[in-house]
């Protein structure tokens, strides 16, 4: 744009731009004055088991309320943690305020409580010292290895400096699932050589439902395939009764969206589904 404008470069940085600029200049400084005051807080969010309605995960998901910006919808201040490095110490945080949370659910209200999963992205597993640091938190907070479930993309499981991370989780116990799969690049050998505990079906699939029959036609596959893996399945975005139905006629076992509950603080998941019985 600047070169078909001849000499007037000027316009590259006009005021839209600037104001950009400044912006993401300003989020990411809030966002690391907030990771150092460990002010990124989790919510929770139930996934439950179609059979019986039971609770078997809760999924941890980073929230950030700034004074001056309000609640910084997730997926912006991830990218700007990804981008800033900040998420190898944001992530940590995550992972120490929800498996803490849930050692403590388990030595109240006993091995009734679901397990927790958390997003990983896939630079947090390129440093060597990471599996070792959750490993060792595991074990300070007391949560067995198989009560921690964590959420990746396809290409973070695909990502070759990711491997020796994933082995080692695998060999301690800790669960891997596959989120948002069928939207990035699944390969079937990359299945092969490391198969997940759990796969997350992505919700552009689930608003399709019920009536479209490709859409039908993955779903099954995907569960039939996840079954012969010997893993199970979670439909994400489940808002409507017609989809839950839907879904249960296909088989999948598990289930997560706003019909079943919201992303909620740790005291209403308590109050809401572990403090009564269902
Ligand atoms: P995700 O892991 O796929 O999480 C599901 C997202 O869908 C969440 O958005 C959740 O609030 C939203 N959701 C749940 N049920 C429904 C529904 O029925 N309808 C609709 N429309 N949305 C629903 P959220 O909390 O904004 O998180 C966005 C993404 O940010 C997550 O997507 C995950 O990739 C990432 N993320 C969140 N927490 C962390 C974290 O601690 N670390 C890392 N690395 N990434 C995180
Ligand atoms: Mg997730
Ligand atoms: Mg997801
Ligand atoms: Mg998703």
């Amino acid at each position: 744009r600047a070169k078909a404008s001849g000499g007037h470069r000027y316009e590259l940085f006009n005021e839209p731009l600037r104001q950009q600029t400044r912006d993401r200049l300003g989020l990411r400084a809030a966002l690391r004055r907030a990771v150092g005051a460990g002010a990124v807080t989790v919510a929770y969010q139930p996934i439950v088991r179609v059979g019986d309605g039971r609770l078997e995960t809760v999924e941890a998901l980073a929230r950030w309320h700034d004074d001056e910006r309000g609640e910084v919808p997730t997926a912006e201040f991830i990218a700007a943690a990804e981008e800033t490095g900040l998420i190898h110490e944001l992530g940590l945080q995550v992972l120490e305020q929800a498996c803490t949370q849930v050692a403590r659910w388990r030595r109240v209200f006993g091995a009734a409580t679901p397990r927790v999963a958390v997003n990983v992205s896939p630079r947090q597993l390129l440093p060597a010292d990471f599996a070792p640091r959750v490993l060792t938190l595991l074990d300070r907070v007391g949560l067995p290895a198989d009560a921690l479930e964590l959420e990746m993309t396809e290409s973070c499981a695909l990502e070759p400096g990711a491997r020796a991370a994933l082995e080692r989780f695998t060999a301690a116990g800790v669960r891997l699932a596959v989120d948002d799969f069928g939207t990035g690049y699944s390969s079937f050998a990359a299945l092969r050589e490391r198969t997940p505990q759990a796969f997350k079906l992505d919700r552009s699939f689930v608003a399709r439902l019920p009536d479209d029959r490709p859409t039908d036609a993955i779903v099954s596959a995907v569960l039939a395939l996840a079954q012969h893996l010997g893993a199970t399945v979670t439909a994400e975005g489940v808002e409507t009764d017609e989809q839950l139905q839907r879904l249960r006629e296909l088989g999948c076992p598990q289930v997560q969206g706003f019909l079943l509950g919201r992303p909620a603080s740790a005291e209403r998941i308590e109050r809401d589904w572990l403090s009564r019985p269902r």
